[in-house]
């Protein structure tokens, strides 16, 4: 106790980072202490903290100044006296999702139904959240973190601690993909298929069986690249070029996708989403793992008489990083296809400003601590 670690954070909304000495945690109990390599960057971060509490004046951000940073990787560096999962030395993935542990939600494994679901590092779900944060107060900007052993996900070999920092946006993806059901022979359109979380959400759906993916997107040039991940089984569309629903029953002999995930991010229109939703055949399941936000108006007597499912999804269980590590693991899921921007973290200001410039969904951003 008494030593110091270097930690990015944020003093006021608007102003940029600054890199502080701050107490080193030290591991007790169920927690361990997290030797943090790396850490996933949310792309624009700095317009979305600086609008966050116009847009999501519900959703606390953790307590001023703070250390934020979503998606860490690292070693284990110390456990508490009541770990038994993993020990020091272990690669591990961080997954930010606390919740209480104890309530119904949390004990039949969902704990994003939990009332205190909180995202480490990032924001909140309504007040409780503000109790999570008193015990967990580390995001991944930052050299050592403290984390419920249970919240980790060890990593493959061949799993780099790169590639691991974008286990956030992937896992939700891949989360929205298991709540699809059977894949096995059928057709899945995606709505905005080249961005961070649809191209995830392509990879997890070729890997599970889907037979046909129909991709929309705006730009030519990332639509292709995406085809090229599997030409046979991936078709793509410019929705600059007509309307989506018309183009996913044509592709389809007429009867529309199977399935459904929305991705698209918050300055997106929701008439893209009705547009997309309506080429969504009788008996579809849809899923929105997307940030646009607004009233959807959807015709109930549709919903009825088609027997349609609207499901929302909110990021991923520990559980469904363990099976993603495991994907990766056998090469069932490929990560190579992503590339990768990084910047240290004495220039994090410049990473939180530069994480949006990339190659759509084939980039990820991160920062090296
Ligand atoms: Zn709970």
């Amino acid at each position: 106790m008494g030593k110091t670690m270097r930690a990015a954070r944020l003093h006021t909304v608007g102003t940029p980072m600054t890199i502080d000495a701050v107490e080193k945690p030290a591991a007790s109990g169920n927690d361990v202490i997290v030797e943090v390599k790396a850490c996933g960057m949310v792309p624009n971060l700095a317009n979305v903290l600086a609008n966050w509490q116009t847009w999501y004046p519900q959703m606390p951000l953790p307590p001023l100044p703070a250390i934020f940073g979503l998606d860490p990787v690292g070693v284990v560096h110390q456990v508490g006296e009541g770990v038994l999962n993993v020990g020091p030395g272990d690669r591990v993935y961080v997954n930010p999702g606390r919740s209480c542990g104890g309530c119904h939600a949390c004990s039949s494994g969902q704990p994003q139904k939990c009332d205190y679901w909180t995202f480490n590092g990032y924001f909140g779900f309504n007040e409780n959240s503000l109790e999570v944060y008193k015990r967990y107060p580390h995001g991944g900007f930052c050299e050592y973190m403290r984390a419920p052993a249970n919240a980790l996900v060890p990593l493959p070999d061949n799993l780099s601690f790169e590639q691991a920092t974008r286990f956030g946006y992937l896992g939700t993806a891949y989360s929205a993909v298991r709540k699809l059901g059977p894949l096995a022979g059928r057709t899945v359109l995606i709505n905005g298929g080249t961005g961070t979380l649809g191209v995830g959400a392509t990879l997890f759906a070729l890997a599970m069986g889907a037979s046909k993916i129909l991709s929309v997107a705006r730009g030519e040039a990332l639509l292709e690249r995406l085809k090229a991940l599997a030409p046979n089984r991936i078709e793509v569309f410019s929705n600059r070029d007509g309307g989506t629903a018309d183009w996913a029953r044509s592709a389809t002999g007429g009867a529309g996708a199977d399935f459904m995930i929305d991705t698209l991010g918050a300055v997106a229109s929701l008439e893209a989403m009705k547009d997309a939703m309506a080429g969504v055949r009788r008996g579809g399941r849809i899923v929105n793992i997307g940030g646009t936000a607004g009233d959807l108006s959807v015709d109930v007597k549709w919903w009825m008489d088609e027997q349609m499912e609207l499901i929302g999804s909110v990021w991923f269980t520990v559980a469904e990083g363990h099976e993603m590590a495991g994907m990766v693991r056998s090469g069932a899921v490929d990560l190579s296809v992503l590339e990768t921007r990084s910047w240290p973290l004495d220039e994090i200001n410049e990473g939180i400003s530069g994480a949006a410039n990339g190659n759509g969904g084939f980039t990820s951003y991160l920062i090296h601590i």
